[in-house]
């Protein structure tokens, strides 16, 4: 038998498995899901095993180098979800495999740390004479393994002590394995679950009755209002599983998975929750797979790629925020954490529980008339809470009666009034910094990123950045253009809200929440618990206070402009409008006193505002369909972009006409539009253009762009531009 070696090259053309002798040092260490080292032309590469199979000309082989690692990396199940990644977002399986090991990769191994025991002798040694020693030895037998340092600083006494009892063999040293625990800091207080509403026992009843049946995946929809108690019931259903000898994930947006999120299911799991997200080190992740690897965790709590956690067999996977364009990954291998979560459930068995606010309609349509998935409604607010009233506040009348600031006299007024009550308000803007346009008034010349084609934000450090490729520069005093000293500050983020609060509220006490401000470890956490307890009236913030929080206190919900996201050239503009303002609007009314939302727009008759105002999910749903249908737009639709680019502008849209070329050679049945410039026409140095591909069916499109990037590879002309395909874009 020899070993089929998928080859980790980055060349598309080069997703091909290779054979290779296993020698007989290595016989029987070789096993599928193992990484080795094999000669590849003159060089050696990377490579992973995949499979085996009789060798028809044995002597034509060459030997597999070596083997990288001790146990295989990835599972059978991992490797078919691969294959399956690689021929449905047409991407190479060995990046579809890396997506899922990588936190395998990043480190050696478990960290090892030297630390003593004590010596096995048959009576307690006698320091009658040696008070020092006698503290190590106390401290020892309590707490055997610690490290030479952390020994004596327990006992008090200086290392050298702790030297001379090894020196005396009443101490040995050992290599131990030291776990890096992401949630070591947090309080592990256990939490007893509340007793369900009635219309969570039903939704948990629903799942459990899927987690008993034998058979295939089902899928349920979970469909709650804002604070209608969701996470209890994924809760309920996680218990339930591990009851059942099963494993659960559970998928939070990143933005969510705050540490209070993490709280709650530590508290009810304890250390059988394994975390993974962006913020953890290297190491911290490593073993954080480990745990999962050897079953002592048998839930995952993670964001998007939580979905690749090694698994043997997981029996029910969560989506939380299912809605959320955070479960789309944006680069290579850009796959969608809803569409590889219900294959995996596929490959499993598995329970598929989606849960949401606001659904996305592709979601929706499949759990209403005869789709394939079952929904599940929670309708009202847990302790039978209304939903918080909304008022539209009409920007274009404030305009006209001649206030030009950042707040109607509305919120105004009834800011001031939560103040006086001592209650809390959330000031919702979904931009940060501090001025988003910077513009001269003299000749008209707009400071941008000199990389990017994106205008430049304004901080109030006194620096201009790119949100794109972070690029910053100090503010110029005059126009770089004119020399004028008339620079205009346009366009607001949080931090200008910031400042016009405390210069209307000097009193105020207030908080800030943008990614600026949670850059340290721990600062998301300090902010929120603080506004929690009570410590700010005010909290301002970017969509990371439009998700998950849950705080009595706040009254007052504050949107300051809700056209932001509505008139973004992409078809989805009106759906995420919707969800964002009904998920802001959520936050409010948690606790008794009730609460009110007040929406600043320029736009009051937008469906897509008064929708949110009315907590009319089916209304959208009915107006936002209809329009998708006679637009051509998912879930309608399938669609696939090719996006080009390059440095030089001529070539980039050369090769994207010549990509539409061979997209019309292919002679499928496939619409396409473009190639046009992309909305962002420029990013990092390289040009943008794409084409999109619309098709009444997922096959068509994948062979029309599988036949246009073949055409592209084989001509070998553009050789400075670069091509990706996106299956099913969240946004364009
Ligand atoms: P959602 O995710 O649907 O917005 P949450 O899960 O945040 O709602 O729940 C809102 C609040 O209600 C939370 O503080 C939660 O602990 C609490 N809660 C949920 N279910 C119950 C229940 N059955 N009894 C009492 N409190 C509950
Ligand atoms: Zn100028
Ligand atoms: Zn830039």
């Amino acid at each position: 038998m020899h070993a089929e070696v998928l080859v980790s090259l980055a060349l598309r053309q080069v997703d091909k498995v290779f054979h290779y002798n296993v020698p007989s040092s290595l016989a029987g260490k070789v096993q599928v899901g193992s990484r080795v080292l094999v000669p590849f032309g003159r060089r050696k590469v990377e490579g992973y095993v995949v499979g085996f199979s009789p060798a028809p000309n044995p002597a034509d082989l060459k030997d597999v180098a070596a083997l990288l690692d001790e146990g295989p990396l990835f599972t059978p199940h991992q490797l078919a979800l691969a294959r399956w990644m690689a021929a449905y977002y047409l991407c190479p399986t060995v990046k579809a495999l890396r997506a899922m090991i990588w936190p395998l990769l990043q480190v050696k191994g478990p960290k090892k740390v030297r630390g003593l025991w004590p010596a096995a002798c048959c009576e307690a040694p006698d320091f009658r004479r040696a008070p020092k020693s006698a503290a190590v030895w106390q401290v020892i037998q309590a707490r055997p393994g610690l490290s030479r340092k952390e020994l004596a600083e327990a006992a008090g006494v200086s290392p050298r002590v702790v030297d001379a009892m090894v020196a005396r063999g009443l101490l040995r040293s050992e290599e131990r394995i030291e776990s890096r625990d992401p949630c070591q800091d947090l309080p592990e207080k256990r939490i007893k679950p509340p007793v369900l509403h009635g219309e969570q026992i039903r939704a948990v009843s629903k799942i459990i009755e899927a987690l008993d049946q034998k058979g295939g995946r089902q899928v349920f929809l979970l469909h709650g209002v804002t604070g209608s108690g969701k996470t209890e019931v994924y809760l309920h259903a996680i218990a339930a599983a591990l009851a059942r000898g099963k494993q659960a994930m559970m998928l939070v947006p990143e933005i969510a998975l705050t540490p209070q999120m993490i709280d709650i299911f530590r508290g009810r799991f304890g250390r059988q929750v394994a975390v993974l997200h962006s913020r953890l080190s290297d190491g911290e992740r490593y073993d954080e797979y480990q745990r999962l690897r050897t079953g002592e965790a048998g839930v995952v709590l993670g964001a998007r790629s939580a979905i690749f956690a090694p698994l043997e067999q997981p029996g029910l996977i969560i989506l939380d925020e299912e809605h959320e364009p955070s479960y789309k990954q944006e680069e290579s291998p850009r796959y969608h954490a809803r569409t590889v979560a219900l294959r995996l459930a596929g490959y499993a068995g598995a329970v598929v529980v989606l849960g949401s606010a606001t659904p996305s309609l592709e979601s929706y349509c499949q759990a209403v008339g005869g789709g394939a998935y079952h929904l599940l409604e929670l309708t009202r607010r847990v302790g039978e809470l209304p939903l918080p009233s909304v008022r539209l506040v009409d920007l274009r009348r404030e305009l006209q009666e001649g206030n030009k600031g950042i707040f109607s006299r509305d919120l105004q007024e009834a800011i001031a009034r939560r103040l006086s009550r001592r209650e809390q308000v959330i000031l919702f803007l979904n931009r940060r910094g501090y001025s988003t346009l910077v513009v001269c008034r003299e000749c008209g010349l707009v400071l941008k990123c000199p990389h990017c084609d994106i205008s430049l934000t304004y901080h109030v450090s006194g620096r201009l950045r790119c949100h794109y490729c972070n690029y910053s520069v100090l503010a110029p005093s005059l126009c770089p253009g004119c020399g004028s000293r008339h620079v205009a500050y346009l366009g607001m983020g949080t931090q200008k809200v910031e400042q016009e609060i405390r210069r209307l509220f000097p009193t105020a006490r207030v908080l800030r929440l943008d990614s600026d401000t949670v850059g340290r470890r721990g600062a998301h956490r300090e902010i929120v618990d603080s506004f929690r307890e009570g410590e700010a009236d005010i909290l301002i913030g970017t969509q990371m206070v439009a998700k998950g929080l849950d705080i009595p206190g706040v009254t007052l919900v504050g949107v300051i402009n809700a056209d932001i996201s509505l008139y973004m050239p992409d078809f989805r503009a009106s759906e995420r409008t919707f969800q964002l303002l009904t998920q802001v609007a959520g936050r409010s009314g948690r606790g008794e006193q009730g609460g009110e939302v007040l929406i600043q727009t320029y736009s009051p008759d937008h469906y897509a505002v008064t929708c949110a105002q009315n907590h009319d999910y089916q209304g959208f749903y009915r107006r936002e369909m209809a329009l998708r249908r006679t637009l051509g737009y998912p879930p309608y639709t399938h669609l696939a972009r090719l996006l080009v680019t390059g440095r030089m502008e001529k070539e980039v849209q050369e090769a994207a006409d010549f990509l539409a070329q061979a997209v019309h050679a292919a002679g499928v049945p496939v619409e396409l539009l473009g190639p046009a410039p992309a909305p962002l026409t420029r990013i990092k140095d390289r040009y943008r253009w794409h084409l999109v591909l619309k098709a009444s069916a997922q096959g068509v499109l994948r062979e029309a762009a599988t036949a246009a990037l073949d055409g592209f590879s084989g001509t070998g002309r553009y050789r400075r531009v670069q091509v990706s395909v996106d299956i099913a874009p969240q946004s364009m």
